[in-house]
């Protein structure tokens, strides 16, 4: 079911909402125009001196859109082409290599049709990355919200950041960051200097942090496969010396960690690097299921939240995922963590990922929130239940409810 939210004033009453910022409502109903919420909570109360259109939604749930707050639309054309690995590097190589085997065609195909299962899978909310702006015209005609991160790669630390900003700002429809890929592929100068570009303009920052061991490896001794890799690849610079600190610390050093700052999978994250988060306010974004593909570690998500991090989810690409779902991504960290309750896992599906991308009016349901909203089956069981099922098996059916 795909409903429209029409430019008067209407009402849709549902069995139960769940708002994310506030308690759920059984028999709750929301006004919405225009793209807009005006009015949500019980349905008697919204319903007072409302003398609107009424749409009944039946035995339904409704929720905010889910965010995705990290993947790459770019290579949606991976898709199968790479297998589930323990060896993070050799991936990535084999990931270098494939790049030149596909077609121009082919990446636009194959990014066009992620947008439509993204769509289809209930996500209204896009932190897209890519190296070559290809999403950004697809992301402009379809009906998400998206922020793109122009992702930069340059250990050498050469890259003109002029020649990415041409006219970006301009564009109404999607909002455009810089994103530096991870610590061990960005020299420490360019980091600092996209990090105060984006500051400047109050723009989301968001890299890849402790993926992997190699990594860690790589930041503490200058050492390993990333070396190996970096060499390879022209991009070693001669005068490097490694940090000598784990990945937190090293960004902390360059000053690049805020409220702003979404630090991707942090999976090889120690306690006191999420300590140290936490203190800084950065935003934790993990993507499971891209983890459990490449043999890299879980992210220790109860410690994340005992400690007061916020962390949104992501889906990564799908060179490293088959599925660009978000209620797959929860299904993953629920089967991992059971005492996970559904609320906190929605949350991070939700109104976290709108934080985490700047967003305050996406990822729950209130006075002046955006229209953008799932309708959701709630024919079985009672709310508690439907919810316990919602996360633990990704829903064959999503409604949509937007403007
Ligand atoms: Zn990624």
């Amino acid at each position: 079911m795909e409903l429209r939210i029409s430019k008067k004033p209407t009402l849709y009453r549902t069995k139960y909402l769940l708002p994310i910022i506030k308690e759920p409502v059984e028999n709750g109903a929301i006004i919405a125009t225009e793209g807009l919420i005006i009015d949500s909570g019980p349905y008697k109360q919204v319903k007072k001196g409302f003398i609107g259109e009424e749409v009944d939604l039946g035995a339904s749930l409704l929720i905010p859109a889910l965010v995705n707050a990290h993947t790459h639309l770019e290579l949606a054309a991976f898709k199968w082409r790479l297998s589930p690995t323990s060896s993070f590097v050799s991936w990535i190589k084999k990931l270098i290599r494939l790049r030149q085997e596909i077609t121009p065609e082919d990446y636009v195909k194959s990014a066009r049709l992620s947008l439509k299962e993204m769509w289809q899978v209930g996500i209204g909310l896009i932190g897209d990355h890519g190296n070559t702006g290809l999403s950004v015209p697809l992301l402009r005609e379809s009906p998400f919200r998206a922020v793109f991160f122009r992702e930069v790669i340059d250990f050498q630390g050469r890259t003109n950041l002029k020649d990415f900003l041409k006219d970006h700002l301009k564009d109404s429809k999607i909002i455009f960051s810089l994103a530096p890929h991870a610590p061990y592929t960005v020299s420490p100068l360019l980091m600092q200097a996209i990090k105060r570009w984006t500051k400047k303009y109050r723009l989301p920052f968001s890299l890849h942090v402790a993926e992997s061991v190699e990594e860690i490896e790589f930041l503490l001794y200058g050492k390993g496969p990333i070396r190996e890799l970096l060499k390879e690849r022209g991009q070693w610079p001669s005068s490097f010396v490694a940090p000598g600190l784990r990945p937190v610390f090293y960004l902390d050093r360059l000053g690049v960690l805020d409220e702003n700052t979404i630090c991707v999978h942090l999976t090889q994250a120690s306690t006191e690097e999420l300590a140290l988060l936490t203190r800084r306010k950065a935003k934790p974004c993990l993507c499971p299921r891209s983890n459990i593909f490449l043999g890299v570690g879980f992210p220790r998500v109860e410690e994340m939240l005992a400690l007061g991090l916020e962390p949104c989810l992501g889906t990564d690409s799908l060179a490293s995922n088959d599925y660009l779902s978000i209620f797959a991504e929860i299904a993953a960290l629920k089967q991992h963590f059971p005492h996970l309750s559904p609320h906190i896992l929605l949350k991070m599906a939700t109104l976290w990922g709108a934080k985490a991308l700047k967003q305050k009016d996406m990822g729950y349901i209130d006075k002046g929130a955006r229209a953008d909203l799932l309708i959701l089956s709630a024919k079985e069981g009672n709310l508690e239940q439907i919810l316990e099922t919602l996360v633990t098996n990704p829903p064959q059916k999503i409604g949509r409810l937007y403007g």
